[in-house]
């Protein structure tokens, strides 16, 4: 776990870093995770939480790798009014860095669309 946001920012990329630490939004199908297949379990890039199990993730369309569900506490969920629309972002529990959003209009019996951003995650294959 970075000790402050000069470590983040030293560890980061510029892109991972607008996306992670500034809320920002990668370009649909630019992340190296979108068609990902392999089985593990994909963790946040800045603090190593794990986030989500391979197993929960689908393929969407969107350009976007997305799952159906996160790992138990792994993720917080807040509300967000930005840009005119009203959306839930979705952040690491342990170090609060900006991972995607969650929508309710997932195909699976969960229901739930975790739209999340390619570079936010690494994946940790079993
Ligand atoms: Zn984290």
């Amino acid at each position: 776990m970075p000790k402050d946001e000069e470590e983040i920012k030293q560890m980061l990329t510029p892109e991972e870093y607008e996306v992670l630490r500034e809320k920002g939004t990668e370009a649909p199908f630019s992340g190296e995770y979108v068609h990902e297949k392999a089985d593990g379990t994909y963790e946040c890039k800045v603090c190593g939480n794990a986030l989500f199990d391979s197993s929960a993730k689908f393929d969407s369309g969107t350009g976007w790798p997305s799952f159906d569900s996160a790992l138990p506490g792994a993720i917080e969920q807040h509300r967000d009014s930005a840009h005119g629309m009203e959306r839930t972002e979705i952040t690491c529990a342990r170090c609060g860095s900006h991972l995607g959003h969650v929508f309710d209009d997932g195909p699976t019996t969960t229901g739930k669309r975790f739209c999340i951003n390619s570079v936010c995650l690494d994946l940790e294959e079993k």
